[in-house]
């Protein structure tokens, strides 16, 4: 269980400290239910760490959560540090640690809750039961990939450059993170890429199906091009159990599955390292999928659902308490069914209620 583990917390700016907030009178009622074996530290990050340590995210404070099981972050930014210079701006503080953890796949779910049903985009009946694993590579492709850079030519006009690369053992890695996953869910995966014009998505769809044939024959393993699953997102959303993709496509594909879901304010999200060799131990970041909503901040209206769900990811995977996770994921259910909203997730009719409650 979750013995002798360590939870770094780092809150951050804006609303990340009032929904971390909630996130900690769990962690008390847990400890009251039966005693939490964890140990709890938690840190400075963002804006607030620029202004009490003047960077955004301390050695010190990367080497705790080196040293830490799993890190559940808030947020970061806000008004107040936008005339940061660029190199030192508040958002560089979960980028550092993103890169210092070598945190390579992002996990974000697309989970239409039933009370929630109305809220989604789209129609009901298509949303009704959805329940989405999207896996985003999130340390290589065309974001990072050289040569990259506005350049200007002989004739004096410029040019933007991106490149996408992928090595095979990056596309491994991250695959396997998919079939474990599918593993334990509904034993499918969708692999996307655009392998009919992008060299990387034919190697992609290549180590895909090598790893699927050798290691997961068990897992339904099905390639599609990543245009047509952003279509089938929207069609016929429930054919799909977890999705795979570049950094690039995952992007664009989690963003449209969240907006399956309804709020901003619901979505969490993990993202995971390489399991470490010697220590057997695996680096992992949970955080909301929002940012630090600087509009609403220190009004105690924020919805906490993402926060609290993010908590529920990192007990299942970093500390594999698995039964308080699904406690969690029910209670939010539960409370939401009963007609209990922040004003995000509001329907005509239902009790107003905030983090201040
Ligand atoms: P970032 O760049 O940090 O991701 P952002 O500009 O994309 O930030 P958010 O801070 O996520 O945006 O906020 C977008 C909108 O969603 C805002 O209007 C905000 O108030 C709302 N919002 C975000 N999170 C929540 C939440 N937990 N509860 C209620 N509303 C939220
Ligand atoms: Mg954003």
């Amino acid at each position: 269980m979750a013995a002798n583990k360590t939870l770094l917390m780092l809150p951050g700016d804006g609303i990340g400290p009032e929904v971390m907030r909630e996130v900690r009178r769990i962690i008390e009622w847990m400890d009251r239910r039966r005693s939490v074996t964890f140990r709890i530290e938690e840190g400075l990050v963002g804006g607030a760490a620029i202004d009490a340590e003047g960077t955004p995210c301390s050695d010190a404070t990367v080497a705790r959560a080196k040293a830490a099981d799993a890190v559940l972050f808030g947020s970061v930014g806000g008004p107040k540090w936008d005339s940061q210079p660029f190199e030192n701006r508040p958002e560089l503080g979960v980028l550092r640690l993103r890169k210092e953890l070598g945190l390579f796949a992002n996990l974000r779910p697309a989970l239409v809750l039933n009370p929630l049903v109305d809220a989604s985009s789209l129609k009901p009946d298509v949303v009704r039961g959805v329940d989405i694993m999207v896996v985003r590579e999130s340390t290589g492709g065309i974001y990072f990939g050289e040569p990259r850079g506005i350049e200007t030519m002989p004739d004096g006009k410029r040019r933007g450059v991106d490149t996408e690369v992928y090595t095979e053992d990056e596309i491994a890695r991250v695959a396997r993170v998919g079939f474990d996953l599918a593993r334990k869910r509904r034993g499918k995966m969708t692999s996307v890429e655009k392998a009919n014009v992008m060299q990387s998505g034919r190697l992609w769809r290549a180590v895909v199906g090598e790893i699927g044939r050798a290691e997961y024959p068990d897992v339904q393993l099905e390639h599609m091009y990543a245009d047509n699953c952003a279509m089938q997102l929207c069609s016929r959303p429930k054919q799909f159990d977890v999705i795979l993709g570049s950094n690039l496509f995952g992007d664009l594909l989690s963003d449209l599955a969240a907006a399956l879901t309804g709020s901003l304010g619901m979505l969490p999200s993990a993202t995971l390292g390489a399991v470490d060799a010697t220590s057997g131990k695996r680096h992992a970041l949970y955080e909301p999928v929002h940012g630090s909503a600087p509009d609403i901040a220190g009004k105690g209206i924020a919805n906490p659902c993402a926060q609290i769900l993010s908590f529920a990811m990192l007990l299942r995977w970093s500390f594999g308490m698995e039964e308080d996770a699904a406690l969690l994921e029910t209670a939010v259910e539960k409370v939401l069914g009963g007609g209990l909203r922040t004003a995000d997730i509001m329907q005509t009719g239902m009790a107003r209620v905030g983090t201040g409650v």
